[in-house]
């Protein structure tokens, strides 16, 4: 039976990744529509033949890459119970140690250690992708460095959340998915509060904006949104990527607004601004809070939904997965399994919300600096520099896509200058 179900799940994941190559590389269609053809927004007017074929190649692999890992991740964790080295990994903390906390932390140690192990070729294939692409500048040495503080970063988290988590499951066999909610949302605030200032600098530095004329440009179009000029930062990337990027993270008084060196470097001053203007929407608009609260939403959802789940899978599968309850540790890679499943499932709809506040963000950004031209061609820089698709297949777009297509995006602006020139 255990060996039948290993098959099945392995047969179940080479056809999903059979299928996804098969939609990725010779079903889906991305040219452009016949009236988007010769616009500022197709492709082929503002990248030359070698960029075109560089970035259909590299989106297709980056597409593929991304539908294999997350459905990975569940048969790793399907075959880590099957096999019986969740149950091996807690009878060797049993044997290390006789405090109930070091073996929960033992326990983790071997669990994420071969997590790491499974995903490492994954990640180690898209690495080399990017820098074979010359998206990535990074070295093998810099990029490890990167994953192993990936590694303890998750490891540290899962040490203050397991034991808790598995407590209140003794605790409240009924409830403990929503004590469990209600504990996680002062920590969820906390880590968001923690994340720009404690873990984003362990990865790259952040300082004030260098350039000081163009910090006075930004600073005087922060000032308009009230953003003070301490909340603005650049963080040097350069050393990593090619591509370009801005964003806005933390909350509270760590709420801050983070544009890329390459991004300043690569892009003129009013593109900038225009960036900048789009980042300030989020900013001004709290899209931060929004989604907070609704990934609070959708874990109170998806919590209860994991909990009627596990208590399902183990009555009927507990046997073969070697779970004799919930509450034991044994069962946390099912835990991790079905939250995975959950995310995966409600990417669609949080891509969907995301996409509407980008929408905005544009629209805003636009309305604020009345430059289409130098915002038209910062988009067109952003496709280059990340070799992005500008048209992607539509499974990608409601699954990858948390920004409108570069299609959409240009598109809206080109409207615009029609109708400001029509003015
Ligand atoms: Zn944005």
């Amino acid at each position: 039976m255990v060996r039948k179900m290993g098959f099945y799940a392995v047969l179940a994941y080479v056809i999903y990744g059979l299928f996804f190559y098969w939609y990725l590389f010779h079903f889906a269609d991305s040219s452009l529509p016949f009236e988007y053809q010769g616009t500022k927004a197709d492709p082929a007017t503002f990248l030359n033949g070698r960029e075109l074929m560089l970035s259909e190649e590299y989106s297709k692999i980056r597409n593929l890459l991304f539908f294999l890992s997350t459905p990975f991740e569940w048969l790793f964790y399907f075959l880590i119970l099957l096999f019986g080295l969740s149950k091996a990994f807690k009878s060797w903390a049993e044997s290390s140690s006789k405090y109930k906390l070091l073996q929960t932390a033992i326990y983790l140690i071997w669990l994420s250690f071969f997590a790491f192990l499974a995903t490492l070729p994954l990640s180690y294939i898209s690495y080399t992708g990017s820098k074979t692409y010359n998206i990535s500048t990074q070295t093998f040495a810099s990029w490890m460095k990167e994953e192993l503080i990936d590694f303890w970063i998750n490891y540290g988290t899962l040490l203050i959340i397991v034991p808790v988590l598995y407590w209140l499951m003794k605790k409240s066999v009924k409830r403990w998915w929503l004590y469990a909610w209600i504990l996680s949302i002062p920590f969820t605030l906390f880590m968001m509060f923690l994340q720009p200032v404690i873990i984003d600098p362990l990865y790259n530095d952040f300082y004030p904006l260098k350039n000081k004329e163009l910090e006075t440009k930004i600073l005087t179009l922060a000032e308009k949104a009230q953003i003070p000029a301490e909340h603005v930062f650049e963080v040097n990337m350069s050393k990593e990527t090619n591509s370009l990027n801005a964003y806005v993270s933390g909350i509270g008084s760590n709420a801050r607004i983070v544009l890329w060196d390459t991004t300043l470097n690569k892009l003129s001053d009013d593109q900038i601004l225009f960036i900048m203007a789009h980042e300030i929407c989020h900013y001004v608009e709290k899209h931060i809070y929004i989604g907070i609260a609704l990934y609070l939403l959708f874990s109170l959802i998806g919590l209860y939904l994991t909990y009627r789940i596990m208590s399902w899978v183990i009555a009927r599968y507990g046997k073969e997965l070697k779970i004799p309850d919930v509450k034991d540790i044994r069962s946390l890679p099912l835990f991790f399994m079905i939250i995975s499943m959950l995310l995966f499932a409600s990417s669609p709809f949080s891509n969907l919300i995301s996409r509407y506040e980008e929408k905005r963000a544009d629209r805003y950004a636009i309305n604020m600096t009345q430059n289409p031209e130098a915002a038209i061609t910062s988009f067109q820089e952003l496709t280059r520099s990340g070799l992005s698709q500008v048209n992607p297949p539509l499974l990608v777009k409601i699954f990858r896509y948390s920004h409108p297509s570069m299609l959409e995006r240009i598109s809206m602006l080109e409207e615009y200058e029609v109708k400001q020139r029509n003015k």
